[in-house]
Formats: structure tokens, C-alpha cells, sequence
């Protein structure tokens, strides 16, 4: 990925963040002591622009500490492949979460950045879909719901731009553990 793309999706990651502070600051919503840990959802990741960004913070991070992360991500992909094979199903932790910190934080994916508060999106089909905040927030939404919409759309912009450099065209859906385990094939 070009410097440029790449500065480009760090500011777009540091507005998101302002985003998501303000309105989390406005519920008192904090993930202080929370029983549940998000990083056990099964998110699944559409941009292959997000795959370079993580796998900039994979390469980035000591030799053992990407070697465990890296056995971690096979162990969650084989309980999926299992999983779909009829095994009950789990919740397994995001590889990239240690002792309940994720060790990526800086390079971590759109949607981990916006899951937590209430938010609604306008699809590209100019229908509107809204979504609850986390359990902890229960239905609540007197202090409005995050607009992901501008973020999306600027998102699959810069996707556009990376694809266009790299004449890419595939359909693009992976989970964490996919994302980091193809990153650390690639070359350089
Ligand atoms: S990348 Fe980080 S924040 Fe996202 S699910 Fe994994 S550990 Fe959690």
C-alpha cells in the first residue's frame, strides 16, 4: 500500500475514534470490568485495505509475539472449520487478543473501532438500517446513534483507490484469523 493510502486510512481511523469516544463518553458507556469481551464475536472484515493495515501492526510486533498471535489465529480458524463441519459452536478470543487487550489496538480493524454504540448507516441502496448498542447499553438510545455512513463510504473509497493500484478485483470477506494468517504469506 502507497504512503499516502496508508496515511489516508489512519486519519480515517483516528476520526472514527473521535467519533466513537464522544458518543461513548455521552452513554457513560465504558468497557471497564465488562464480563463479556467483543473480540470473542466471529467479525468478519470486507476491505482488503484493512488486511494491509493489520498486517502492517503484525509485522510491526516482536518476532514471538507475532509467532503466538499467529498460532492463535490457526487454532480459532480450525475451531470455525469445525464448526462448520457440526461442531458445537464457540467463542473463541480474536488472536490478536491478549489477557483481554487486543496487541494490535493500533491497526485493528473498522468494525472494532465502531461496535459498542447504537448506529445507524445508509446502504448503498438508500435504505437506512440501525443497530442496538452492546448489552450494556440494553435498548438505549436518548443519546443518539453513531452515523457510520460517512465513514463507510470514504472506506470503500480508499478500497477503490488500493484495488485500482493493484488491479484487484475479487469479492473480499474474511475474519481475523483469516486476515492475519494470509498477511504473514505475503512477501516483505
Ligand atoms: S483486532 Fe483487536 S480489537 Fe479487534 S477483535 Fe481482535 S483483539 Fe479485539
Amino acid at each position: 500500500m502507497n504512503p499516502a493510502l496508508r496515511e489516508r486510512l489512519r486519519a480515517l481511523y483516528e476520526r472514527m475514534d473521535r467519533a466513537y469516544e464522544a458518543l461513548a463518553r455521552a452513554y457513560g458507556l465504558s468497557c471497564e470490568g465488562c464480563p463479556q469481551n467483543c473480540c470473542s464475536q466471529r467479525f468478519y472484515h470486507y476491505t482488503l485495505l484493512e488486511q494491509y493495515y493489520l498486517g502492517q501492526g503484525l509485522r510491526e510486533a516482536p518476532a514471538e509475539l507475532r509467532e503466538e498471535i499467529l498460532g492463535k489465529a490457526q487454532m480459532v480458524l480450525s475451531l470455525y472449520e469445525q464448526e462448520a463441519l457440526g461442531a458445537a459452536p464457540q467463542r473463541p478470543l480474536c488472536p490478536a487478543n491478549f489477557q483481554g487487550r487486543c496487541v494490535l489496538y493500533e491497526h485493528r480493524p473498522m468494525i472494532c473501532r465502531l461496535h459498542g454504540v447504537p448506529y445507524r448507516l445508509k446502504m448503498p441502496d438508500g435504505s437506512l438500517r440501525e443497530g442496538p448498542g452492546c448489552s450494556r447499553l440494553g435498548a438505549r438510545t436518548d443519546q443518539g446513534r453513531l452515523d457510520r455512513t460517512p465513514f463507510y463510504q470514504e472506506m470503500a473509497a480508499l478500497e477503490a483507490l488500493l484495488r485500482a493500484e493493484l488491479r484487484y478485483q475479487g469479492r473480499f470477506r474474511r475474519t481475523t484469523a483469516q486476515m492475519l494468517l494470509e498477511v504473514a504469506e505475503w512477501p516483505g
